[in-house]
């Protein structure tokens, strides 16, 4: 329910979205046929035969549009390096989902002259947000409250 505190345990054990959250092996994602194996998910070229069948938690945040972490753009320089920028941001999904194929931007979504990235993790919006300023300097800062996964990153250059 929005606005209401739960304690870390409660939150993960009842959180469908929880990475953590176990089952039965080997499972497979039905939605993006990854596979839940030696306790966590992964890619696999085919589903193991007998595997149960699930929702991973990324597939799960994608269809209830959920994130789990933002960066915002803001000022006016990443207009003019808007491509530069993309390409950056799809890198590092790309090189992030290689090894955890969990971490998935949601969307980029420009709106009211800054920009949205919605992650499914929390740990991608903050390599975003890190490899935005490393590579076009600006302000970073990092946004979390106490006891809640969901992080948000501002990042600006004027
Ligand atoms: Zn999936």
């Amino acid at each position: 329910m929005p606005g209401e505190r739960r304690g870390q345990v409660g939150w993960e054990s009842d959180n469908p979205y929880y990475e953590g959250k176990k089952h039965r092996e080997p499972t497979v994602c039905e939605r993006c046929g990854l596979i839940y194996r030696d306790g966590h998910w992964q890619w696999a070229e085919e589903a193991p035969p007998g595997a149960d069948r699930a929702i991973c938690p990324a597939c799960r945040r994608e269809i209830d549009r959920y994130p789990g972490g933002y960066v915002l753009l803001q000022g006016t320089y990443w207009q003019g390096r808007w491509q530069e920028i993309l390409n950056l941001v799809k890198n590092q999904e790309e090189e992030a989902r290689r090894t955890r194929p969990l971490h998935r931007i949601l969307w980029i979504e420009p709106k009211d002259g800054e920009v949205e990235i919605a992650t499914t993790t929390p740990h991608l919006a903050r390599r975003l947000g890190k490899a935005i300023q490393a590579a076009h300097k600006g302000e970073l800062s990092i946004h979390q409250a106490e006891g809640e996964p969901l992080v948000r990153l501002v990042w600006r250059r004027d």
